[in-house]
């Protein structure tokens, strides 16, 4: 896939339709906690691009919460759909939930991160690197596909 590339997405009820040219950044499954009670889920996989190459279509169906002193989340206002995490952290980029695209990206999932976070049920046996601690990015297991 070239760069430039453009993948639409969506929330469930289309309310928010939206564009993202690639290349992205990065692709990680998220186990951190906020995640997985924000959407009702084991796990989130996001993938990021800068600002600038997400087009919404509708910006005033987002809602948009702060999640925590450095991060925001939006969803939609009428279905609820999680859609978007931002962080003053990483200021010029948007992380955008992967299932909500309706084809592929340039990339697949890279990794796992704050996977010590994860849930207690949660099996992964995918190879892919582990990484947690108090940045969620620090290694933490050898990526052999083992489970603990
Ligand atoms: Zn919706
Ligand atoms: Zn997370």
């Amino acid at each position: 896939m070239s760069s430039g590339q453009q993948v639409r997405g969506s929330c469930f009820c289309g309310e928010v339709r939206f564009t993202v040219t690639m290349p992205s950044l990065f692709c990680v499954h998220c186990h951190c906690s906020m995640c997985r009670r924000t959407h009702g889920a084991a796990f989130v996989t996001w993938f990021s691009v800068p600002s600038d190459q997400l087009a919404l279509e509708t910006p005033d169906a987002l809602v948009r919460r702060a999640s925590s002193d450095h991060g925001a989340r939006s969803a939609c206002g009428r279905c609820g759909t999680p859609l978007f995490f931002e962080s003053t952290h990483r200021p010029d980029q948007v992380d955008v939930v992967l299932s909500n695209m309706h084809g592929p990206i340039d990339r697949e999932p890279q990794m796992h991160v704050f996977f010590d976070d994860r849930a207690a049920w949660t099996r992964v046996a995918d190879g892919l690197p582990r990484l947690g601690g108090a940045t969620g990015l620090e290694p933490i297991e050898p990526a052999d596909g083992s489970t603990r």
